[in-house]
């Protein structure tokens, strides 16, 4: 159909690597194959009890009109208190835009800030969405590759290195997905002292912050001075820490002049976040805390889990990988495995194949690497139960041995 052609922003944009993984794999399923499945990038829990109750109060108070469409007072507010209380951070409630899920915090930040001829520099392995809504945007991402060795963390001379006179942004996740690796606060630090001397923006995507492991730190980026805060737009929500992905509630904390223009887009956008989320969000960040600590004690259990059964793999076949300080996910290079024979005779020569290969052979389902910006990796979401692990890893082990 000659009419029907498509806008040139939209030519390129794939769908999110993520989901397809996730889609395929339900495929399978509906075929009626015991897939184990561990794409997903969410949190296995239901909603805390208290914040589904506090959903179904704002729904029979009358909460079911639009609201302001930055978000309602009190959860902004919410947020404020909440970054005093963790962080020992003073923001305003001007401060703060409530958008529909971090994700769409991420795209408003990028619409708002950039567009054709600025770079923004995303250390890889990045999520998969940064390098697609930067080119939304209009904007040319820049890829600065880190290794393993350094715990996939972006130093400050690589950093250096990537600024040119074009650069607006740079994009950091602390924890990672898919790499659930922590930045060392020193480390973080170093970043921080190159944004201010470069006078550069940094947008912080936090979302991971309450899920930290093994006596790794989480340090929220504007809190090493004022001078770094200035700079620093912090993307965060209520999805991962109080397993809430399906209520679509995300926050920015940024510069006022950048929330006002995120909030005029919001506005003829989207409006309004969905209002009885954003009451539910306020119970999230005023009412107890127990409920994130109890699931992080859980995503530990099952992250130690995963380590031990992966450790014996950089010897028995050749896996490397760093260990997750945070997020929930375990990310090992594969490539070891690659054009030898796996299970059933099967060769692979990358990482999208080998997740083809595993998926039909060995029905356990991970994300290809390649989708990070990552050749030869694969991701596994340990956000599922420690039977399914068992079995996962079980599966995984016989494959590789082919
Ligand atoms: C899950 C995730 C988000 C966004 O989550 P929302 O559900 O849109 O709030 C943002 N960044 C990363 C790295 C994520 O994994």
């Amino acid at each position: 159909m000659s009419a029907l052609r498509l806008s040139p922003a939209l030519q390129n944009l794939k769908p999110s690597a993520t989901l397809a993984a996730a889609a395929k794999a339900k495929e399978l399923k509906a075929k009626g194959v015991n897939v184990l499945d561990f794409t997903l990038g969410e949190p296995d829990f239901i909603t805390p009890v208290n914040i589904r109750d506090a959903a179904i109060a704002a729904m029979n108070a009358g909460h079911t009109h639009y609201t302001a469409s930055g978000g309602i007072p009190e959860l902004k507010q919410a947020v404020c208190n909440a970054y005093q209380r963790d962080y020992g951070l003073a923001c305003k409630p001007n401060q703060v835009l409530i958008s529909c899920g971090a994700k769409h915090s991420i795209h408003n930040v990028l619409a708002s800030l950039c567009g054709p001829g600025d770079e923004v520099i995303i250390p890889a392995p990045y999520w998969v969405s940064y390098s697609a809504l930067v080119e939304l945007a209009g904007a040319t991402p820049v890829i600065v590759n880190t290794t393993e060795e350094s715990g996939f963390c972006l130093s400050a001379e690589q950093l250096m290195g990537a600024i040119t006179p074009k650069t607006k942004l740079l994009m950091l996740n602390n924890p990672s997905n898919p790499t659930g690796s922590t930045y060392p606060a020193a480390q973080l630090e170093s970043l921080a002292r190159v944004a201010v001397e470069k006078d550069l923006l940094v947008l912080s995507d936090e979302i991971y912050e309450k899920l930290i492991y093994a006596g790794s730190g989480f340090r929220c980026f504007a809190s090493f001075s004022p001078e770094v805060a200035a700079r620093t737009i912090i993307v965060s929500g209520v999805s991962k820490a109080y397993a809430m992905t399906g209520w679509r509630i995300g926050w920015t904390i940024g510069p006022v002049d950048l929330i006002k223009a995120m909030d005029n887009l919001q506005s003829q956008e989207t409006s309004n976040p969905c209002s009885i989320s954003q009451f539910a969000a306020v119970e999230a960040l005023n009412g107890p805390q127990s409920s994130v600590e109890a699931m992080r004690v859980e995503f530990e259990k099952r992250r130690n889990y995963v380590m031990e059964r992966m450790r014996p793999w950089r010897s028995k076949f050749g896996i490397t990988f760093a260990e997750p300080g945070g997020a929930f996910y375990a990310f090992f290079n594969v490539s070891s495995s690659f054009k030898k024979p796996l299970a059933g005779g099967v060769k692979v020569e990358n990482a999208t194949e080998f997740c083809t290969a595993l998926l039909e052979q060995a029905h356990v389902a991970l994300v290809t690497g390649d989708a990070f910006g990552a050749p030869g990796y694969v991701r596994l979401s340990f956000a599922t139960n420690l039977e399914l692990l068992k079995a996962g890893l079980d599966a995984i082990e016989n494959f590789l041995a082919g």
